[in-house]
């Protein structure tokens, strides 16, 4: 590779922005047990493949990569912390399929489904082969998501998704009242239907640990902002103070891959947001049911997820918020704990009013026809993104795929990604500004008690 002067010398071609900080850490990565060491890029560095961003998609593009090609060198990057980004923000369900009453064919669409099952259960395998191949510590527990209602609209969302689990010859049970009231302690649920498939993790623990347990060829650099760009032969990518040279690069920035020249104007940013309590003491325990851990899924999307966790805290989530230019506030989050503190309030009464230790949002990026970017976006230059809400399982199989692309591999999983719906051009941003907002106000207060 012929060696071009120092980062010094050079502008880039493109200027990227990086993402912005998040107001507050997250509850799962004040839990997730030790920091990984810190070593951001200190000297201009050459590889073979650059990974841009460590969360679900790049964090696995970069261990694929590296299994696959012991020899090369490859460097991840992330702009923060890898576990305090969305991917280690989420609420730790690697869903094998999701109920998606956005698509309007959810039912009847038995192909889509199948092919959706195929690979996330690829992406599923292999975040299992990092905990018994690799000993990644992450809180595994295969224990299935219970669809949870609490209203009549919500039992006729689980009716609906019966319906597509029935087509697709999908195992799954309905939990009736007395029986979802014994495993949460909550008489807020009317009825569950419970899907076994779905793994309940620790996120932020699994993506800490499965970094420090990348293959040795892999060097990881936290902290570390892309802020431009020359793609070429080589790649050149600008961090504040020094340049990699690379040959292939997977960008797996989320929705901030637009900045890297891709896909411009079609990311539409979503945030939605979380909160947990402090560990419950034993008199508080008795109050939510009977089991070490839960994942409750709302029967209406726009309702809140909740997980009881093994450290014997309870997670909720709701509030879907546009974020305008990618960037949440402090007055964002405090507003979304508040919509917490009342789901909270209707599930444990006798409880809530222990409130919260921590609060957060974390991006999702939408597309408006539901695509997602996957595969060669220019010569030598990869990208997978755009989680459309769900980003664990998918995210994880998207990020081996694309590696697996990158050195001229090809699978069942590969092909189906290739066929995928990729994302269109949003319209105009104060258009779907307002679109937004107004849907996800109006679906929120339509969701009523399953918030
Ligand atoms: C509160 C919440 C709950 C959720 N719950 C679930 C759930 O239970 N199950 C599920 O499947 N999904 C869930 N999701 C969605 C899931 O978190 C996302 O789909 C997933 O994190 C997307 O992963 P990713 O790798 O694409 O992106 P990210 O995790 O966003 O990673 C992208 C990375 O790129 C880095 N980056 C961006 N630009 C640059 C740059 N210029 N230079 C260097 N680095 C850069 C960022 O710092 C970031 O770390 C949830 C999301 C939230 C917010």
């Amino acid at each position: 590779m012929a060696r071009p002067a120092r980062s010094s010398t050079l502008t880039p071609r493109l200027v990227v922005t990086p993402p912005h900080a998040e107001p507050t850490p997250s509850g799962w990565y004040l839990t997730s047990g030790p920091e990984l060491p810190l070593v951001p890029l200190k000297a201009d560095a050459d590889c073979e493949c650059l990974v841009v961003g460590g969360g679900w998609m790049g964090l696995h593009a970069a261990r694929r990569y590296a299994e696959l090609r012991p020899d090369a060198s490859v460097i991840l990057v992330d702009a923060g912390r890898i576990g305090d980004n969305a991917s280690g923000r989420c609420m730790g369900f690697a869903i094998d399929l999701a109920h998606n009453p956005r698509k309007k064919d959810f039912v009847e669409d038995v192909r889509g489904n199948r092919e959706e099952l195929f690979v996330n259960l690829e992406g599923i395998a292999y975040l299992r082969s990092a905990v018994e191949e690799l000993g990644v510590e992450c809180d595994w527990d295969p224990q299935g998501k219970y669809h949870s209602a609490a209203t009549a609209h919500g039992v006729a969302a689980l009716l609906s998704l019966s319906r597509a689990l029935d087509k697709l010859g999908q195992s799954y049970r309905w939990v009736e009242r007395e029986e979802i009231r014994a495993i949460t302690g909550s008489s807020h649920y009317v009825r569950a239907l419970h899907h076994p498939g779905t793994i309940l993790i620790h996120p932020a623990k699994y993506l800490k640990n499965a970094t420090r347990a990348l293959p040795k060829n892999v060097t990881v650099h936290e902290n570390t902002p892309i802020v431009g760009v020359s793609y070429g032969e080589p790649h050149l990518f600008f961090t504040p103070n020094h340049l990699i040279r690379a040959e292939k690069v997977i960008i797996c920035a989320a929705g901030y891959l637009t900045k890297f020249g891709f896909y411009d104007h079609s990311a539409i940013p979503v945030y939605t947001f979380a909160s947990m309590t402090r560990p419950l003491t034993d008199a508080e325990l008795a109050q939510v049911g009977e089991r070490d851990a839960f994942g409750l899924i709302p029967a209406d999307s726009f309702g809140t997820t909740v997980r009881k966790t093994r450290d014997n805290r309870l997670f909720f989530r709701n509030v879907y918020a546009y974020a305008t230019d990618f960037e949440t506030t402090m007055e964002d989050v405090a507003a979304a704990r508040k919509h917490q503190q009342i789901a909270f309030d209707r599930r444990w009464p006798g409880l809530s009013s222990i409130g919260f230790e921590a609060s957060w949002g974390g991006l999702l990026t939408l597309a408006q026809n539901g695509g997602m970017v996957w595969g060669e976006l220019a010569p030598n230059v990869y990208g997978a993104a755009f989680c459309n809400g769900t980003g664990v399982a998918r995210g994880t199989a998207f990020g081996k795929a694309v590696a697996e692309l990158a050195v001229g591999k090809t699978s069942p999983v590969i092909e189906i990604l290739k066929r995928r719906r990729r994302p269109n051009r949003a319209f105009p941003r104060p258009i779907t500004a307002l679109g937004v907002r107004l849907v996800t106000g109006w679906r929120f207060m339509r969701a009523g008690a399953e918030v």
